[in-house]
């Protein structure tokens, strides 16, 4: 048992979530050196100019603005409805697809263009046989 707890971790649910060893965890997304784009996780070739090996690893802002939402009323056994699925545009660059939390999940009170925040808090609170347990990432309504 003490073994098992010693050698739990913290992993990320996605692999363009970093979690450095100095803790403050973030999305990292790729930019081109030819024309700016910005993309999530690793690619070799740039998706807007075709620029081939120019793509350096950048850390994206936790701040962004929402791009549009999806309200979702059914989903897998085990999994709460309904919640707020969303995509943000976030600052600097990068599209990020994730939930939306803190906010009743009502079209009266979400707004496209609305700023929020990225958040990182424990994957609904599970863990995998190996005692680890898993870090992702939400968005929710910021000022
Ligand atoms: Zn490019």
């Amino acid at each position: 048992m003490s073994e098992e707890k010693r050698s739990a971790k913290t992993l990320p649910v996605v692999d363009f979530l970093k979690i450095p060893a100095d803790g403050t965890p973030y999305l990292e997304g790729h930019k081109c050196k030819q024309c700016g784009a910005v993309f999530l996780g690793v690619r070799s070739t740039c998706s807007k100019c075709s620029a081939r090996g120019s793509m350096d690893a950048v850390r994206l802002s936790n701040r962004g603005t929402l791009y549009v939402y999806s309200i979702v009323h059914r989903s897998f056994p085990g999994i709460d409805v309904p919640y707020v699925s969303a995509v943000v545009d976030l600052e600097g660059g990068g599209t990020v697809k994730g939930n939306l939390i803190d906010v009743e999940p009502t079209p009266a009170k979400i707004r496209l263009g609305m700023p929020v925040e990225v958040v990182y808090k424990d994957a609904l609170g599970r863990k995998d046989k190996e005692g680890n347990s898993y870090l992702s990432y939400f968005f929710r309504p910021a000022s």
